[in-house]
């Protein structure tokens, strides 16, 4: 991410803010974190040594309700970007209407190069120091990248055995067996398609036609390029860390997904052109899905970009200066407050059913998702032609004026 990824944030906030003219103090209070904690973390390592690592947790604004976030594991975590990311939160739980505030945590670590047994202290001491913040009606953790439902099951059994007693509601996208909810691990990109489809509908194409470049093969990135095959689009491109590859006959999809399990990469698959992750952004497709890391769609690639829609899957994935020149080609980019929001609405059923220790059945889910979905993109939609903007903008407009809205109506304590 980049260094000034905040800096974005309020840029995009004062943009908006055009459209809002929010009173001074609604708009200033929405320009800073709630509160911040930085934690250090002693873990011992498999050779012995005691090592420290940095930890983080944002609450950004918890004016309509408990804080909800996601929590990563990457060596280029920093405050600064766990600001950005639960800022962004703060608008998402909004645009979809859920009774949360936004939060974001994170550990500056790499787990690609550490044991089992390594992650798993690093997490319990991390739940330990962040204790004071989380819980269910205060701060609700769920995954990220580089983090699954193995370390939230941690999270909730730290966290339960401080206090006593099982408390399944601190995190969510947690094993089924422990309280988790079904649909959770698919949700995201389930949500994706589905604003994704109501987007192909709307501009009249047909999806039957349509090619689609994926890049990021995890948790959302490889369930998307699975749903979307499933309804007949072709996937042509595909990236991961490590590679591109793209084929515009279409991809196997569950070839590729066996060579990854083997390989433990995209490299070297066959039925495909192995390509760079810049010059897959700029191949030939008609849906773009960005869902891996942040700012991959920049100033130096936007210029290529063939695709008529970017649905972003990943969190801040294109820059400002990006979706500039994006929306003078003219190119209908489904914003990640609003595309990627599908986790967080199953995370918040998790959480309901959770508390009332009531658990519904897969197909209720689906069907719940698929309504809030929908109606959010239709709101976001019907926001962008009345009032002339593009689909970021106006997600914007609905998240940070029902925040501004709940900020104002709570008031000033003292
Ligand atoms: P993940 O760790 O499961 O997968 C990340 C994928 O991105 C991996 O395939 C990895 O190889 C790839 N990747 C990493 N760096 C890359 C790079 N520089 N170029 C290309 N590929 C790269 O993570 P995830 O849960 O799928 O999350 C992906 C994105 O989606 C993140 O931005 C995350 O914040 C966002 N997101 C995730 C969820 C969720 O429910 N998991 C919800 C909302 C948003």
């Amino acid at each position: 991410m980049a260094n000034n990824s905040f800096q974005e944030v309020l840029d995009r906030l004062e943009d908006v803010n055009k459209y809002l003219n929010l009173p001074p103090p609604i708009y200033n209070r929405l320009r800073c974190p709630r509160r911040s904690l930085i934690v250090s973390l002693p873990v011992r390592m498999d050779n012995g040594e005691v090592k420290y690592f940095e930890g983080y947790r944002v609450h950004y604004n918890t004016a309509r309700g408990p804080a909800k976030g996601g929590i990563r594991y990457h060596p280029n975590v920093n405050l600064n970007e766990i600001i950005t990311l639960a800022a962004l939160m703060t608008w998402k739980c909004a645009i979809v209407d859920l009774p949360f505030g936004g939060a974001k945590g994170g550990i500056a670590c790499d787990t690609t190069k550490m044991s089992r047994d390594e992650i798993k202290g690093l997490t319990r001491r991390y739940t330990h120091e962040i204790f004071m913040l989380i819980g269910p009606e205060s701060d609700i953790l769920a995954p990220d990248m580089y983090t699954d439902e193995q370390v939230m099951a941690w999270i909730m059994d730290t966290y339960s055995t401080i206090k006593g007693y099982s408390v399944p509601g601190v995190v969510t996208g947690k094993p089924v067996c422990i309280g988790g909810s079904l649909g959770r691990k698919t949700a995201t990109s389930q949500g994706l398609v589905t604003v994704l489809l109501e987007a192909i509908k709307h501009i009249g194409l047909s999806q039957k036609e349509l090619t689609v470049s994926i890049i990021g093969f995890g948790n959302v990135g490889a369930a998307a390029a699975d749903i979307l095959s499933e309804k007949g689009l072709k996937i042509v491109g595909l990236a991961d860390s490590k590679a591109a590859i793209y084929n515009p006959k279409g991809l196997d999809i569950k070839a590729v997904k066996r060579h990854k399990a083997e390989k433990k990469s995209l490299a070297g698959f066959k039925d495909a052109e192995q390509v760079s992750i810049d010059e897959l952004i700029g191949l030939k497709c008609d849906v773009l899905i960005p869902a891996a890391v942040e700012g991959q769609i920049n100033v130096k690639n936007a210029n290529t970009v063939k695709a008529r829609i970017i649905a972003e899957g990943a969190n801040d994935p294109t820059t400002r200066e990006a979706d500039k020149i994006l929306n003078d080609k003219g190119v209908l980019i489904l914003p990640d407050i609003l595309a990627n929001a599908g986790g967080v609405v199953v995370s918040y059923f998790e959480w309901v059913q959770d508390i009332q220790r009531y658990f519904w059945h897969e197909d209720e889910i689906q069907k719940r998702l698929e309504g809030i979905m929908t109606k959010a993109f239709k709101h976001v939609l019907t926001i962008s032609q009345d009032r002339k903007t593009d689909m970021r903008t106006a997600a914007m407009i609905l998240g940070v004026g029902r925040v501004a809205e709940a900020s104002a109506v709570r008031g000033l304590y003292p």
